[in-house]
């Protein structure tokens, strides 16, 4: 019989919000849950760590911690404060549920994948999940146990695969049509920044339009969302850019090298 597995939960929607609420709920159905989430809405706040100002730690429950920091303030202070938070090192991190997509280039952004990608890149397997506004909540929260509860499984066996140990899944609206293997598509926002005036006549900006366009290609998250049906796309945390890319890196470093010459000669 194989012990359950501790997972270690957080989000970037803060540790009380109902996605999180009901994917712990959905999460204890085969595992023991410890949340350490943000103490406040920390919404594309991305991979950012808090290293400038005091951070505090509070407790809410047995197994509810937040932290006044970003997600992955959060998942750093739950792996590395001993017994503090979590008694062992936790089996898996699930990050969400987010409230809204993360498809395409979101995952840049987004504080609930970076939750994910800080324990994946500390050999933790990691899965952020995203739900759309108008999911049903528990039905996206049970979809997202299944496929963290899967991930678990693949790492109880000898032949744990390396890759893939970071997985980002979005639950579209209304009731799910299937679930697919997916790639990162492209979500293309409607870029703006808005100049306002507050009450005291200094001007204010706000950034970020709302409309949003979606990849329709085969094989994407986006076309996926579009379709009603739940993506699990594997991403990478080493960024390097592939092979493709190295002609452009090492035609860059042969003209900086031209350049420093015709300078000095
Ligand atoms: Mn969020």
């Amino acid at each position: 019989m194989t012990a359950r597995p501790l997972i270690l939960l957080c989000n970037d929607d803060g540790y009380d919000a109902p996605g999180l609420l009901a994917l712990g709920a959905a999460l204890e159905a085969f595992a023991e849950v410890i949340v350490c989430a943000p103490k406040t809405n920390q919404s594309a706040a991305s991979h950012a760590l808090t290293l400038h100002s005091i951070l505090r730690l509070t407790q809410f429950s047995e197994r509810t911690y937040a932290v006044n920091g970003t997600p992955a303030d959060c998942i750093y202070v739950a792996l590395h404060s001993g017994t503090r938070i979590v008694p062992r090192r936790p089996d898996l991190v699930v990050s969400g549920m987010n409230h809204g997509p993360n498809l395409g280039a979101d995952v840049t952004y987004s504080g609930t994948v970076a939750a994910a990608r800080e324990a994946a890149l500390r050999g933790i397997p990691a899965v952020a999940i995203s739900a759309d506004v108008h999911a049903d909540l528990p039905a996206a929260a049970r979809l997202g146990a299944r496929v963290a509860e899967a991930l678990w499984n693949l790492g109880s066996g000898s032949n744990r695969p390396q890759l893939a140990s970071l997985l980002n899944v979005n639950v579209p609206p209304g009731t799910s049509a299937g679930i697919r293997s997916t790639r990162l598509g492209s979500r293309r926002y409607n870029d703006e920044v808005l100049f306002r005036r507050d009450p005291r006549g200094y001007e204010y900006l706000w950034i970020g339009g709302s409309e949003v366009h979606h990849e329709l290609t085969e094989g994407t998250d986006t076309a996926a969302w579009e379709a009603g049906f739940t993506s699990v796309t594997p991403l990478a945390y080493d960024l390097h850019a592939g092979s493709e890319a190295i002609d452009v890196a090492q035609t860059v470093v042969a003209s900086s090298l031209a350049i420093d010459q015709a300078k000095s000669g």
